[in-house]
């Protein structure tokens, strides 16, 4: 039984984070989809919002559990439980940010399984939704179409 810890800021979740959630929780055996939370930033979707619209649109898949968390991730993967971290990986600059963070986790124990972004989510990411959204664009293809009518009925 493998526990792995999939954690991100989600805000607003994208087609890209849904696709390595799919893929994450075919390989191992229970998948957590940890939202970050800070509690001295302002959120473009609030947490309850976002893990909501995450939890219906992986209500297919068996093995996750969604939960927020505050604090190092690596601290929140000991507390449920987790053995290796899951994150995706978009481009080079993605791998150079990631290294770091995957280095300081492995010394505490924690690996990471790092998923390549499908080619159509490569230039995908919660800042361009949210620009594509200031810009009254379609968000077709870029969010599900339950995450996209609730960023429309934000607006
Ligand atoms: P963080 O603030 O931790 O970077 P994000 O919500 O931006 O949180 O991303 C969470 C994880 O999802 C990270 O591992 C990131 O690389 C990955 N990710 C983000 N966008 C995509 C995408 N379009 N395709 C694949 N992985 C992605």
């Amino acid at each position: 039984m493998t526990r792995a810890l999939y954690a991100g800021s989600f805000d607003p979740p994208t087609t890209g984070h849904l696709d390595i959630i799919t893929r994450a929780s075919a390989i191992v055996s229970e998948l957590v989809v940890g939202i970050g939370v800070h509690p001295d930033k302002t959120p473009f979707l609030d947490a309850d919002t976002r893990l909501e619209l995450m939890r219906q649109d992986c209500a297919h898949l068996p093995n996750l559990t969604f939960t927020f968390y505050t604090g190092a991730t690596v601290r929140f993967a000991a507390e449920c439980g987790a053995k290796v971290l899951v994150r995706g990986l978009r481009s080079y600059a993605d791998m150079n940010a990631e290294r770091g963070m995957a280095e300081i986790n492995r010394r505490e124990g924690y690996d990471t399984l790092f998923l390549l972004a499908n080619s159509q989510h490569v230039n995908l990411s919660s800042t361009v939704v949210r620009h594509v959204m200031d810009a009254g664009l379609s968000l077709d293809g870029l969010v599900s179409p339950r995450v996209a009518e609730a960023l429309h009925n934000k607006s």
